[in-house]
């Protein structure tokens, strides 16, 4: 997944990519579920090359409720400056903001698409995944999935910190 920057010929491409989700590797945090689709423009402009586009999937991630796999998916746009790392590392440009998360780096005349892609995977992910938006989550007695049935526990979840509360009442 390299874009090599030297057979792109003119100052600006028109880049069309779609990748198989067997293209990445499952991490803890999700699974790629559908081919991933890159479009974007590339564009040399002075020192530096603009990569603006858009990437879209569907990520297989993990409910924070109950476990169960859901998909979530993604449209995401991006507008990134890719910088030549040689040529960063040798000057003190104050125009280059490392901190700064529209700044990437490549190296031997080579975009690493591959690291673009897994950067917005991880931008586009959701911070609590839920199956569902009332999603009831795991019997907190049993385990048993809420969703599929009642499990018939008569246990009440309760906050374990109210817990401790109660037990220092009773002192
Ligand atoms: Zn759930
Ligand atoms: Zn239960």
């Amino acid at each position: 997944m390299l874009l090599d920057l030297k057979t792109l010929g003119e100052s600006r491409v028109h880049l069309e990519r779609t990748y198989p989700p067997s293209a990445f590797e499952a991490t803890d945090e999700f699974i790629v579920g559908k081919p991933v689709e890159l479009v974007c423009e590339v564009e040399k402009i002075r020192d530096w090359y603009q990569l603006a586009g858009h990437l879209s999937t569907r990520l297989r991630v993990q409910c924070c409720r109950c476990g169960e796999g859901c998909d979530t998916d993604l449209d995401l746009a991006f507008d990134l400056r890719y910088v030549s790392e040689a040529l960063s590392a040798g000057t003190n440009d104050a125009e280059i903001d490392n901190e700064d998360l529209t700044v990437a780096f490549y190296r031997d005349d080579q975009i690493d698409l591959r690291q673009l892609i897994s950067e917005q995977f991880y931008l586009g992910l959701p911070m609590k995944p839920l199956c569902q938006e009332d999603c009831r989550g795991l019997c907190a007695a049993c385990g048993k999935n809420l969703n599929s049935a009642d499990c018939g526990c008569s246990v009440e979840w309760r906050d374990p910190r109210l817990a401790v509360l109660d037990g220092l009442l009773k002192r």
